[in-house]
């Protein structure tokens, strides 16, 4: 796995490293980010198979719980039992 980090070469975009795209995450999956954001987020999950397996994690782990979330709250160690489920 190898670690994305920023871009150096001038006249680049900012690239979004790994700890980026993780701060990212939650705005990611709840729709938040701008546009731009998004895109960015995008870029380095193309080439970072390592986050690319978080996010997809994440958004799955979300649409489990809000279908939950309509008739109860999500139990504590839910989301520790999905990821283990999935293989996080
Ligand atoms: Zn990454």
């Amino acid at each position: 796995m190898t670690m994305q980090r920023t871009g150096a070469a001038a006249g680049m975009p900012p690239m979004v490293d790994c700890a980026e795209a993780e701060r990212r995450l939650q705005g990611f999956v709840d729709r938040e980010l701008t546009p731009v954001e998004v895109a960015e987020v995008q870029m380095h999950l193309d080439s970072c198979a390592n986050c690319r397996g978080r996010f997809r994690f994440e958004e799955h782990f979300r649409r489990i719980v809000r279908r939950r979330d309509e008739t109860e709250t999500a139990p504590a160690g839910l989301r520790e039992r999905i990821r283990r489920l999935l293989g996080y």
